[in-house]
Order: C-alpha cells, then structure tokens, then sequence
C-alpha cells in the first residue's frame, strides 16, 4: 500500500520536525543560560579592571578609554543622585513641633514627651 506508506513516511517526518524543533528550542535556552551566565564573567572581569582603574592602577591602553567612559557615567550616577536627595530634602515636610515648648516632635506623637501637651 504505497498510499499508507507515504501517509506513515509523512507521519514520521512530522514526527522528526517536532522532536527537531524541541531540540532546537532546548538548545536555545541552553545557549541563553551560557550567554546570560557569560555576561555575569564579563562584567566581574570589566569590574575588576574597572576597580583597578578607580584605585590609580595601571590598565591597559586598549581599556583605559572604557575605565574614564564608565568613571563619567558613574560620576553622573554620584551627581544624579546627590540632586535627587537635594529634592527630596527640599520637599520634606518641617518636622512636627509642640505648639507649647517648641520641641520638635514624632510625626505620630500624640503628646509632647517634654510638657505633656496633647497633640492632634
Ligand atoms: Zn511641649
């Protein structure tokens, strides 16, 4: 039956492309695991010649740029983030003080610990 012999050949050969594709999309994962696991060593490694750089090391030539590229960034990261603190300070609310004595208070004090007034 040369019919259900194509039709089982057909059967098969889907078979082998699913188990290929399977294949191939485990093989994918393991190719994104190693890479991801391999980006993990590269920046150890940049860190460590980074530290290096920041410390007064020597660095080769060919990663000096890198190191004072990065230094920048980071100094941007130190900038950025002394302006953020700068307006969170301006933007917080005056500490809580007792109408009495003056004393400044806990936000959630319901009496003064100095003169006992009560507090709303
Ligand atoms: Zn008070």
């Amino acid at each position: 039956m040369a019919f259900m012999d194509k039709l089982g050949d057909l059967a098969k050969n889907i078979g082998e492309k699913t188990s290929d594709a399977f294949e191939t999309t485990k093989y994918s994962a393991k190719i994104a695991l190693e890479k991801n696991a391999v980006k993990d060593e590269l920046e150890q490694i940049g860190k460590f010649y980074y530290d290096l750089y920041a410390q007064g090391g020597e660095v080769a030539p060919e990663i000096l740029e890198l190191c004072q590229k990065a230094k920048e960034h980071f100094d941007m990261i130190a900038q950025y983030e002394e302006e953020k603190e700068r307006i969170k300070a301006d933007n917080a609310p005056a500490p809580k003080q007792c109408p009495i004595c003056g004393i400044n208070l806990a936000p959630d004090a319901k009496f003064c610990p100095a003169c006992g007034e009560k507090l709303d």
